[in-house]
């Protein structure tokens, strides 16, 4: 397979924010790097948060974190991965030696904050992507889509993350906010742990979807007689300080409420209640390279199934308007 020289890309700046870039080079692979070929790319609502909300990742990269590929050069080094084989990035693309990597925990990795795939360091929106810690791919299993691969590195990674961090199991009561592109994964997920699971989302078309996927009840809002304290855990995909009152409100004494949604840069909580009920506020970031192999696992056997919508790269400045409108469902995945 002949490689260019050169290739298009869609990259961040603070300045311009995110534009087209015609004649990049593509990169050659050093002795221990991998070129990867992007087959699949997600569109991700962090991506917006970088673009319009102030998040800052960094400066003067190509966005795109959740990234499936193939594997087109490699350097004379790497003996862990063959030429043609299909894989995903490990976004929070970890150092491998710091104590939380050591211990399990590589997407709290120390010495890589600002420097994860698509978010701060070179990702996913571009034809050819050099990965410089080739331990960060993982395989895809043969019966897994790309377009699906691309999605589960964190539109299921992360709530299958949450969801293992609020100890989410068989008949726990679960409240779930938002289903778009994490929560309509989330919802297979959690049915899968066997949780029962009630949506609520503000978006009519979404709440049609919520309940396709199997989600046992679903609201624009909870009905007036939903009596408070009713849910063991409260996973929120949005995150404003509305809905995490809700969650406050619903969840029950020790219960746990995971904001996975990074919508309001601040929130505060009613601490009288939080702590006479004990309530548990937990944090929690994508997801670990064992829950992202446990991720592919559900999938390769039929227990979870992605839902992507797939398009052409070219056509990213659309979905991001469509995005900012809520105008599709699930998760929009592109091929360069
Ligand atoms: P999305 O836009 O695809 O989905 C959001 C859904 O929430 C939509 O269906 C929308 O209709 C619904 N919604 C919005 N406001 C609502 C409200 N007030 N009440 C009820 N429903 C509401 O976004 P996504 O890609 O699924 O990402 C969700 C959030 O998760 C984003 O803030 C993103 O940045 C964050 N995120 C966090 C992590 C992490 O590691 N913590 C990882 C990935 C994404
Ligand atoms: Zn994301
Ligand atoms: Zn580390």
């Amino acid at each position: 397979m002949s490689i260019p020289a050169t290739q298009y890309g869609f990259v961040f700046t603070k300045k311009d924010g995110l534009k087209i870039r015609e004649n990049m080079p593509v990169l050659e692979p050093k002795a221990d790097q991998v070129l990867l070929k992007v087959d699949a790319v997600g569109l991700c609502h962090s991506d917006l948060h970088a673009i319009y909300d102030g998040f800052d990742f960094g400066d003067n990269y190509v966005m795109g974190h959740e990234i499936a590929g193939t594997i087109v050069k490699k350097g004379a080094m790497v003996d862990f991965w063959d030429l043609n084989t299909r894989v995903a990035c490990f976004g929070p693309n970890s150092c491998g030696h710091c104590q939380l990597c050591r211990t399990g925990f590589e997407n709290d990795c120390i010495n890589v904050v600002n420097g994860w795939f698509g978010l701060g360091k070179n990702g996913g929106y571009q034809q050819y992507l050099l990965v410089e810690k080739p331990r960060n791919l993982v395989a895809i299993p043969d019966n897994v889509e790309s377009s699906d691969a691309a999605a589960i590195t964190d539109a299921l990674l992360t709530p299958y993350h949450a969801m293992r961090l609020a100890g989410v199991r068989s008949g726990t009561k679960l409240l779930q906010i938002g289903a778009g592109g994490l929560g309509v994964n989330g919802i297979q997920i959690a049915k899968a742990f066997g949780a029962q699971v009630t949506v609520i989302d503000k978006k009519p078309e979404a709440v049609d979807v919520a309940k396709s996927l199997g989600a046992d009840e679903v609201y624009s809002a909870l009905p007036e007689s939903t009596s408070p304290g009713s849910f063991d855990v409260a996973i929120d995909y949005v995150s404003t300080q509305g809905t995490f009152d809700t969650c406050q409100k619903y969840v029950r004494s020790k219960g746990n409420i995971v904001p996975v949604g990074l919508a309001a840069p601040r929130i505060s909580f009613n601490l009288g209640d939080l702590a006479l009920r004990e309530i548990n506020v937990l944090g929690s970031f994508w997801g670990t390279s064992s829950d992202l192999k446990e991720c592919f696992d559900l999938v390769s056997k039929g227990k979870v199934k992605p839902k992507v919508t797939v398009a052409p790269l070219k056509q990213l400045p659309e979905y991001i308007v469509k995005l900012q409108n809520s105008a599709y469902e699930g998760r929009v995945v592109f091929k360069p």
